[in-house]
């Protein structure tokens, strides 16, 4: 079976053809949109996707992944009339820089945002810190989606694979798993080593994002979103 999620673009920070990852997962009957970089807020406008969103969550603050946030927050107050949009931010460190930054943008955020914890969101939303594995400074986290059929696993920007992985058992208890994973060609501080993804490929399905395709090396091994889950292929 094929996960619901279709990636609005799946590049990393500068690749502005492939676009700043972010997708849009169908789950429990809501439309998740996961980050909305710089690039993200003209593929929904062009997707006529901007009223279809019925909540937004956000991995951590690099404009590759808040850049057009505000703007898409003003589109559905001022152009959509609709009401306050669920932010969520999952540990409260990223909360409340988020809050900051919108307040210093957008001023009375509660008049276009309603930010929250996943876990007052919804129950099958959890979020899983990985702050300072992607830059010292930066509050950041992976989200974990559930289900009575399956689980999804949405790394974020993370330099290492995401810890719970590391646990066999939590693997287990989470089958069938699909992971989307953050991962880069070359060894970096801020991002994950493509080969150090390989002992989870035959654990749990496992698809990289946050990459350009082309730059791949021969024999990798990471089967790659772009493409596959591209939301030229939106259906839901
Ligand atoms: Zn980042």
């Amino acid at each position: 079976m094929k996960p619901p999620i279709w990636f609005i673009g799946a590049g990393g920070a500068h690749d502005i053809q492939l676009g700043n990852s972010a997708a849009l997962l169908h789950w429990a009957g809501k439309h998740w949109l996961i980050d909305c970089g710089f690039t993200v807020y003209p593929r929904l406008v062009q997707k006529g996707l901007i009223e279809k969103i019925d909540v937004v969550c956000i991995t951590h603050l690099h404009d590759d992944h808040i850049g057009s946030l505000s703007v898409l927050l003003y589109h559905r107050h001022f152009i959509s009339q609709l009401p306050p949009l669920p932010v969520i931010a999952g540990t409260p460190e990223l909360y409340a820089k988020l809050y900051t930054y919108l307040h210093f943008l957008m001023g009375e955020v509660e008049r276009f945002a309603q930010l929250m914890f996943p876990e007052v969101y919804a129950p099958y939303v959890k979020a899983i810190p990985t702050t300072r594995l992607h830059a010292p400074h930066m509050p950041s986290c992976a989200y974990l989606f559930v289900s009575p059929t399956m689980n999804l696993l949405y790394s974020g920007d993370i330099n290492q694979p995401v810890p719970i992985l590391k646990d066999a058992e939590w693997i287990k208890a989470h089958q069938p798993l699909y992971v989307f994973h953050d991962v880069a060609f070359q060894r970096t501080p801020s991002h994950c080593y493509y080969e150090e993804l390989y002992p989870f490929l035959g654990m749990v399905q496992l698809w990289g994002y946050h990459c350009n395709p082309r730059e791949a090396p021969e024999g990798n091994r990471i089967p790659l979103v772009h493409e596959e889950f591209s939301i030229e292929k939106y259906e839901a």
